[in-house]
Order: structure tokens, then sequence, then C-alpha cells
């Protein structure tokens, strides 16, 4: 008798012990990463990281000499973090492609993505975005005297090459059906790839494709655009306060003049 009462003390003990690390277990969960108080996480920590490119040129690439990483989503990025934190500094950049970014930032491994991403409805099932602060288009890249001039030539047997997870990738498959689809890690690869001839074009946003003929001239663009591709910063579902607090950043950024600046300093439309 005496017996089985402790035991049944001690099974109580043992449940409301285990019950008790299971909450907390839950509630570091929901306080890391993201959540419901990723803003004030961000504020607390006094730091915002951010998943952004490093190999695209114009938009996010790494520096060799000064192991900086540069471009367009870089400075927007320090703007932000200006907005956001009161210090330009106050960012951290991590790398992510195409493939990664979106996985990275479920995981809590980045606050943000600010990587040359399109907001499209599919992506909204798994991250929530800014509003728009930039408009893109895709196209197609091609070694100069090419006879692809535009997507009517992706014919039978013609290879384009595209990045894994991109809506590039995703397009192309829907607006060229016969061609071979090649798709690569990221933006240096596939164009590396078109550069030794394993390929006939490259196809991704014209915003990017202007970065590579800015690294080789003898290269460009053909067929115009064929898709829209906006822009967003994307962060993990259900983070209604960094989305406001990223939309009010952008619409400062935007008013101030400073959104132009960098936007001149950048982007390419030649
Ligand atoms: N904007 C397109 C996308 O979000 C292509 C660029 C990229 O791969 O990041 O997929």
């Amino acid at each position: 008798m005496f017996k089985s009462k402790t035991s049944k003390v001690g099974l109580i003990v043992f449940l409301a012990i285990s019950m008790l690390l299971a909450a907390c277990g839950k509630g570091d969960k929901a306080t890391s990463g993201s959540g419901k108080n990723a803003l004030d996480q961000i504020k607390k920590r006094g730091k915002i990281v951010i998943g952004v490119k490093y190999d695209t040129r114009l938009f996010g690439l790494k520096n060799p000499k000064t192991g900086e990483v540069e471009g367009f989503d870089i400075d927007i990025s320090k703007e932000l973090a200006k907005e956001i934190l009161g210090d330009e500094k106050k960012v951290e950049f991590k790398e992510v492609t195409s493939k990664t970014r979106i996985p990275m930032l479920n995981n809590g491994d980045i606050d943000a993505i600010v990587a040359t991403m399109t907001i499209s409805e599919d992506r909204k099932k798994e991250v929530d975005f800014s509003d728009v602060y930039f408009d893109a288009g895709q196209s197609l890249l091609v070694k100069k005297g090419s006879p692809i001039k535009g997507l009517e030539d992706l014919k039978k047997g013609t290879k384009v090459l595209a990045v894994k997870g991109s809506t590039s990738a995703v397009n192309i498959r829907e607006k060229a059906p016969e061609a071979t689809i090649l798709e690569y890690e990221n933006y240096t690869e596939a164009f590396t790839a078109l550069k030794s001839g394993q390929g006939d074009a490259l196809t991704t946003d014209d915003s990017i494709l202007y970065g590579m003929v800015d690294q080789d001239p003898n290269y460009q663009l053909v067929g115009g655009t064929f898709t829209e591709e906006p822009y967003g910063i994307a962060v993990k579902k259900g983070n209604k306060e960094l989305v406001d607090a990223l939309n009010k950043a952008l619409k400062k950024i935007k008013e101030s003049g400073k959104y132009d600046e960098i936007k001149n300093k950048w982007i390419k439309t030649n």
C-alpha cells in the first residue's frame, strides 16, 4: 500500500517534470529564429541577419579583394538596418542561393531574404513578403552572333541553362517546353557553363543578366522580357510586425531619395 503510493507520487512527479520539460522545449522553438516576436528579437539582439546572394553581380557579389559583399540588395539591406536599428552596420549577411534561401529562413538561420527573390503565389504558401522593392522580368542571355533571338528559337535540342530553385527554371519549362533545361547551383556556375559551351542560352531576370554582360560583353540579352518578376523581402510566415517594419523602412528609403541613389549606382538598363 505504502509502496504503491510512493510509486504513484513518483509517477506524478515524473509526468509533471516531463510536461514541464516539453513545454520548455516548445517555448524555445517558438521564440528561436522568428515566430511572433521576430522584430523584438532583432531589436534585442541589436542586429538583423539577412540572406543575400554572394555570386550575383550588381545585386549581391562577394568582392574577393575585400571579402565584402556588394550590390543593390546589399545597399538596400544596410538601409533597412539603419531604419530599423539606427545603424547600417547592424546587419549580418549570410550567403543564400535560390535553392537554399527558403529553407535557411524557415530554419531560423536568417531573419529575412533580400536576394533577387520574386514574390510569387507559390512562395507565399511558405513565406511572407514585404512590398515590392524592385521590378525585373525574365529574359535570355546568349553569345553575340547566336542564332537564338528569342523564345521562339528555343527548340528541341536547344540547351537552356537556369539556376535551381529559381522562378526562371520553372517558367522556362512552360515557355519553351521543347528545349532541354539544365539547372545549376548558382549564377556563377550557370554563366561559367554557358561560356564553356555547355548550353545555348542562359535564362533568368534581365537585371541579373545585365550583370553578366557587364562582366563579359561578348554576351547579350535577346527576346525582351517574357515574365514579371517583382522582388520582395521574405520573412518567416506570421511575422506581421517584421513585415510592417520592413515596409515602413522601404517607404522611408524611397521617400528620402536613397532608393534612387542606390538604384542608379547598380542597375544597368542598356
Ligand atoms: N527572381 C527570380 C527568382 O526569384 C530569379 C532570380 C533568382 O534566382 O534569385 O527565382
